[in-house]
């Protein structure tokens, strides 16, 4: 059944949308009692973030873009040291989007909540002309587990965890587009068991990202830049699965640029480097994790290649994938 704008006119047809789509799947205490705000009880120091989610197509290899719009709030409240613990959920649909097609990334939304151990607490929805489109704009709260973590403090003598392998949203993405069949799916998961682990050993934290749009070379140099050091990789011990290896010589394309939606950047003492490694790979989606580089006096970021040479890693220029995520 294909939704219409009477399905955003704030009568029946919105209530159906919204008890037997959204709160039937998303179905907690809070969000249950259909209140003007959701009620919540937080301890301490909070952090707070949105995104919103454009993805084209709204469904691809390895996820969909509710998966998406909810490991992405919760990877960035992770980043910031903090326990996800409270979501919200906004659709913009446009007519002519699938109502079954909305129930399931609703589905997806509810397991990746559960995964990530977060509830959605409020949510809502606009219908608006269109072709289908299906937009999602999520909010998150998370409790600051583990202060001072930040883009700003990384350190020389740091070594740089990378949680695992490069490019696959999107060479999963472009693959879909391009109708390239091949067996490659996007890393869309939840990253806050990585920081559990990390933050459970003691891991004394300097600095966490997830790769996101711009790819990890965008990251190391938002590190860099911010932290006023100089970081080097190790191009031989970059982790690339052979499939999206592959794909990216066939099309010319640099892992090191492209996005990930289940990847992140630990930066810890270097004291710790190995400690560190081991939570992060004993973690469920950090098994092929990595020590990159180190961090440096000096500014910018170099790549030590295979073949001994130096190069600079500069950040993405341009527009990259539009509607990756
Ligand atoms: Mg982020």
């Amino acid at each position: 059944m294909k939704i219409d704008m009477s399905y955003g006119s704030g009568g029946k047809q919105t209530g159906n949308l919204i008890n037997e789509v959204f709160l039937k799947h998303f179905n907690n205490k809070t969000i249950n009692k259909l209140e003007d705000a959701a009620v919540l009880n937080i301890k301490g120091k909070i952090a707070y973030t949105t995104d919103s989610f454009v993805v084209t197509p709204l469904f691809f290899k390895g996820g969909n873009i509710g998966k998406l719009a909810v490991c992405g709030t919760v990877n960035d409240l992770s980043m910031m040291g903090a326990v996800p613990r409270f979501l919200t959920s906004g659709f913009i649909i446009e007519e002519g989007a699938e109502l079954e097609a909305i129930e399931q990334i609703a589905v997806s939304m509810a397991l990746a909540a559960k995964e990530a151990g977060v509830r959605i607490v409020a949510g809502d929805t606009k219908v608006v002309e269109g072709n289908g489109g299906i937009y999602i704009n999520t909010s998150g709260i998370g409790e600051i587990r583990k202060g001072g973590i930040s883009i700003s403090n990384c350190k020389p003598k740091d070594a740089i965890i990378l949680s695992g392998n490069l490019g696959e949203h999107h060479a999963a993405i472009l693959s879909h587009r391009m109708g390239i069949e091949n067996q490659i799916a996007s890393d869309c998961a939840p990253l806050c068991s990585i920081v559990k682990n990390l933050l459970d050993e003691n891991i004394q934290v300097h600095c966490m990202r997830d790769v996101t749009r711009g790819g990890l070379a965008t990251v190391l140099n938002e590190a860099a830049d911010q932290s006023y050091c100089k970081v080097e990789i190790w191009e031989e011990v970059l982790p690339v699965s052979a499939q999206v290896r592959g794909f990216c010589d066939i099309l010319g394309l640099d892992p090191l640029y492209m996005a990930n939606e289940g990847k992140m950047i630990a930066v810890v003492p270097g004291s710790q480097a190995q400690k560190a490694l081991q939570a992060v790979q004993k973690s469920k989606y950090g098994k092929n994790a990595r020590i990159i580089g180190t961090v440096l006096e000096g500014r910018g970021v170099t790549m030590k290649t295979r073949l001994q040479g130096s190069r600079t890693i500069d950040v993405l220029y341009g527009e990259g994938l539009p509607r990756i995520c």
